[in-house]
């Protein structure tokens, strides 16, 4: 039996691109089902994820037009890692693989082939990871590249140059569905899933229109998300800091007392401030951080839906 496989692609104001792209998706689900490779019941699912602009209408023009898409549409705008979690649910319930991709056409489609045969070969994830990033600005590439080194340095183990490039089966999404964070970061914790792996190497190209949604400030934040969802190592690099700056304040204490007592003690302005200015930074630094773990658990605990969806291009159940 050849696999039902599920396009999930997250949109968000992609109304230039996605006429172009919904094509080159479309032509490869048609290929790869007459070449046998996946079931006839493939599917491209786009998620809308609150779009200001036309890109739903797009995507229920599509649908209507085609036998190979379907739509959903979110609520409002939930950012890109909770609509594919959406899309992902979604396919879940009628695929038996599913392959995420971004709709700006950067992601080589040709991957899926090899993905596809990844899959048949017995692995349950499979990674696409950019083999070069030529085509990413050299500010894109450095701060991208810093941005993996740095995660893994930190504990959260993802798998290098990879996005949200990946083939998943619903294996894997079954056991998925109970990782109930709301601090998403997939690229983080697919690997805590486990099961069979392996990677497909392919180039990234330019995006075909439209711009990028991630600024730096964005890239920042999913930098210090993913991070933070993943691993406490900043706490106990802070605790380390603690007791080396406490072991230090000791030996000043002793000494302070011992000058003291020696009655050299002049106006020692200069260096009360430098220790003084060295501990406030070193303290304010490790509240904001203790700060911002206390606000995960805050928001983890109010257990809030992830997404909602308001629309569908389908009905539920078929
Ligand atoms: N995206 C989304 N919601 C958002 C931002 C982005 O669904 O709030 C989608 C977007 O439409 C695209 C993908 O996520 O398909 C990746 O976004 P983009 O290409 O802007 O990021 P980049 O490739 O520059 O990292
Ligand atoms: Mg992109």
């Amino acid at each position: 039996m050849n696999p039902i496989l599920y396009i999930v692609v997250p949109c968000y104001n992609e109304k230039e691109v996605l006429p172009l792209t919904s094509e080159i998706f479309e032509n490869k689900i048609k290929d790869l089902i007459s070449c046998g490779k996946v079931s006839p019941q493939s599917q491209i699912l786009f998620v809308n994820d609150g779009s200001r602009d036309t890109t739903w209408e797009i995507i229920s023009d599509l649908c209507k037009k085609s036998n190979y898409m379907r739509g959903i549409s979110l609520s409002r705008n939930r950012g890109h890692q909770n609509a594919l979690l959406a899309g992902l649910m979604e396919a879940k319930s009628y695929a038996d693989i599913t392959i995420s991709i971004d709709c700006d056409g950067q992601d080589d489609i040709n991957a899926i082939d090899e993905m596809v045969d990844a899959y048949r070969g017995g692995a349950e994830i499979v990674y696409g990871v950019r083999a070069d990033r030529k085509s990413d600005s050299f500010f894109k590439r450095t701060t991208a590249q810093g941005f993996y080194r740095f995660m893994n340095l930190l504990g959260s183990e993802t798998v290098y140059n990879h996005a949200d490039y990946r083939l998943l089966s619903t294996k894997v999404l079954n056991e998925f569905e109970s990782f109930k964070e709301v601090n998403l970061f997939l690229r983080g914790l697919i690997p805590l899933v486990g099961f069979k792996s392996t990677c497909v190497y392919y180039e990234r190209r330019a995006r075909r229109a439209g711009e990028s949604h991630y600024s730096f400030h964005k890239m920042l934040s999913l930098a210090f998300d993913g991070i933070t969802s993943l691993s406490i190592k900043p706490i106990r690099i802070i605790t380390a800091l603690g007791v080396i700056v406490a072991i230090l304040s000791f030996v000043g204490i002793i000494w302070s007392v011992v000058t003291a007592l020696m009655g050299k003690t002049v106006a020692g302005w200069a260096s009360v401030t430098c220790i003084l200015c060295l501990l406030s930074g070193v303290q304010l630094v490790s509240l904001g951080v203790i700060g911002e773990y206390i606000g995960k658990i805050y928001l983890e605990t109010k257990q809030r839906p992830r997404y909602i969806i308001a629309e569908r291009t389908y009905k539920d159940e078929d």
